[in-house]
Parts: C-alpha cells; structure tokens; sequence
C-alpha cells in the first residue's frame, strides 16, 4: 500500500511540474511578447525614413515613394501631373 502511494505521490508531482513548466513558459512568451509591442518600431535596425508632403494634396509619404520633380514633390504621378497641368 505505501508503495502504491508513493507512486501517485510520484506522478502528481510530476504532473504539478509539468502544469508549472507550461504555466511558466505561457507567461515568458506572454511577456516576450508585450516587449516586441513595446519596443519602438524599425526593429531591423534600418534608419527611419523622412516623410515628405506631397505639393499637390499635402499627404505624407516615405522620401524614397515621393516622385521629385525639381524643387517639388509628389505623391502620385497624378499629381504630378495634375500640378504641372
Ligand atoms: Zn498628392
């Protein structure tokens, strides 16, 4: 009988390490993710990029997407087009 006990002492042991090593893997990957959310974005390490307004509508856009025209700087070739017509 006291061998019989010991074992399903044994086996709720490791079953108790098993529920704490799922719990406590849960909340890691839980707070690793609350970090990524947290950390500042351009997590490649690439420089942010300058957002320029388009001459014609005012919109922001990345420097490298702008269509530059001379001095000028456009969203789209629409307007581009639209400012030069
Ligand atoms: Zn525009």
């Amino acid at each position: 009988m006291g061998k019989l006990l010991s074992w399903i002492a044994i086996i709720a042991l490791v079953y108790a390490g098993m529920r704490l090593f799922v719990v406590l893997q849960r909340k890691s990957r839980v707070a690793a993710a609350r970090r990524a959310a947290t950390r500042p974005a351009a997590p490649s390490g690439a420089a942010p990029e300058r957002m320029l307004a388009c001459d014609h509508c005012g919109v922001h856009a990345p420097a490298s997407d702008m269509i530059v025209v001379g001095e000028r700087r456009y969203c789209s070739p629409e307007h581009r087009d639209a400012a030069r017509g």
